[in-house]
Formats: C-alpha cells, structure tokens, sequence
C-alpha cells in the first residue's frame, strides 16, 4: 500500500487520480484550493483525506504537505497536479496575471515537492511526479505566462531528477495534450473538433489517460527525469 498526496486533487486530472489510487487500496491525501463541496463529496466515495490550502503560499503548501503526511503516516509518492489555466494575449498580461500563474504551476510544485523530499531522503525512496502539459515543450501562443510555468517544471523535473536519484527518489513529468476537464469548460464545439483534427489519434484526452500514465510511474523504479507525453500525438 502506498502513501500517496495528490495537489488540485478535488476536481479533473487530480480527482481521478486520487480516485485510482484508492482503488487500488492505496492510502490518499489530497490538497485542494476552493471547491469544498467537490472535495468533501470526493472524500466520502474514496476515503481519501481532504486538506484546504493554496499551494502558491508557500506557508501553506508546506502546512498542508506536513498535514498530509501526518494523516497517512508518512509518503511515498507526490503528484504534483494543481493548477490554473488562463488563455490571454502576451500584450495584454499583466504583472499579476504572470505572478499568480508561475506562483501557482511552478512555485506549487516547488513547495510541496521540497516539503516532500525531506521526508524522502530520509526514507531513502520516493516518487514525485509533475503534471506539465504538452504547452510547457511546444508553447501555446495565448498562454505565454502558462506554457512558461510548465516549461519550468521540465526543467525541474530533470535537474531534480538528478540531485535526488542518489537518494532512492525518481523524478518525472506527465504531460497531458487537451483534456476534457473543467478547465477547458469554455472551448466551443468548434475549437474541440479543430483539436481532434489535429491529434493523430483522433480525439481529446480523458482523465483516465492521465491517471494510467500516472500510476504507472508510481510504480516505476527505474525510470526518472522523464517527460511523457499524454497527448495522442498533438505535440509531435
Ligand atoms: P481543473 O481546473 O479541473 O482542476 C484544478 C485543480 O487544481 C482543482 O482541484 C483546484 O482546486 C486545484 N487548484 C488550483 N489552484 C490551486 C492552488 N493554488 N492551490 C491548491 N489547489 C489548486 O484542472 P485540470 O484537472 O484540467 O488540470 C489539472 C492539471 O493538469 C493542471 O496542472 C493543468 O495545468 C494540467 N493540464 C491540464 C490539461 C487539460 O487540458 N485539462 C492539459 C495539460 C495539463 P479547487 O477546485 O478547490 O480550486
């Protein structure tokens, strides 16, 4: 059984995935910013542990990361899923439309993964695991400010990768293409067609896509600094 804190686990990619791994028997927590409703309704179908904090705080995340460990009795694995999108023009953002957004997709990471590490090291083993996007490797024009906090979880997920590797822990990258989330509530039929166009495999990506890449480098020894692409082809 492992131990497992998933971040933006109340909704979409993270909900699934807190979802599928207590299907599998395995311990959850997970840290959600504003949805109480959607949190508390995930925590009584799954038995899963729901801790409120904003992990662009760094107070916070490391508060809701030391909660979760105290709940499951240690860690084993760190998805590190929340986010926020925000589709603008590059001239039209503001300074505080690029804090919250690196805030958010990178500092996030950042915290919850530093909280995490200490404890892992000690155990000598461990699995953080970054949700990128296929925008972080190719760019989205629009979401300049997004496609730079995923790139920066590349970055970090390589170099972290490397420091930590002595220590028993892996580190890797998921990278979805679309997915059909919340966050992507307001494409039009249109604009999703257009997507499907584009993507070999003829479709937008499901959570469950997501999740499948997800456990299985949970439960990957050998595998680190990777970034896989869940996208059915869109970035290639
Ligand atoms: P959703 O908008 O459906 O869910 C976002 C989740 O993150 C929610 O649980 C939300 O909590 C949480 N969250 C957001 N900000 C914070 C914060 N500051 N602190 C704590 N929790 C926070 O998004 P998706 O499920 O679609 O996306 C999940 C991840 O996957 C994101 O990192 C996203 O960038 C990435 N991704 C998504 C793609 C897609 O097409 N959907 C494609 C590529 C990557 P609450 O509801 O309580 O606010």
């Amino acid at each position: 059984m492992k131990k497992v804190i998933v971040t933006g686990g109340s909704r979409g990619i993270g909900a699934e995935i807190v979802r599928r791994f207590a299907e599998n028997g395995d311990a959850v927590a997970f840290v959600y910013r504003s949805d109480d409703s959607a949190a508390n309704a995930l925590a009584e179908k799954t038995g899963a542990t729901p801790i409120k904090a904003d992990v662009s705080v760094a107070e916070q995340a490391a508060a809701a990361v030391a909660r979760a460990i105290d709940a499951l009795s240690g860690v084993d694995v760190l998805v590190n899923c929340a986010g926020i999108a925000q589709i603008k023009l590059f001239l039209d953002l503001t300074d505080e439309d690029w804090r919250k957004m690196i805030d958010t997709d990178l500092s996030g990471a950042f915290y919850c993964s530093r909280a995490v590490a200490r404890k892992m090291v000690c155990a000598h083993s461990g699995k953080i695991i970054n949700i990128g996007s296929v925008w972080g490797r190719v760019g989205a024009s629009c979401e300049v400010h997004y496609s730079a906090a995923k790139s920066g979880l590349r970055g970090m997920t390589q170099a972290l990768a490397k420091e930590l590797g002595p220590s028993g822990i892996t580190v890797n990258c998921v990278e979805p293409g679309v997915i059909d989330t919340e966050m992507n509530g307001a494409l039009d039929e249109k604009t999703k067609a257009e997507i499907c166009e584009e993507t070999p495999i003829g479709r937008m990506g499901t959570v469950t896509d997501v999740a499948d890449a997800v456990l299985f480098l949970a439960s990957a020894d050998f595998i680190t600094g990777q970034c896989l692409g869940v996208d059915g082809g869109f970035g290639l």
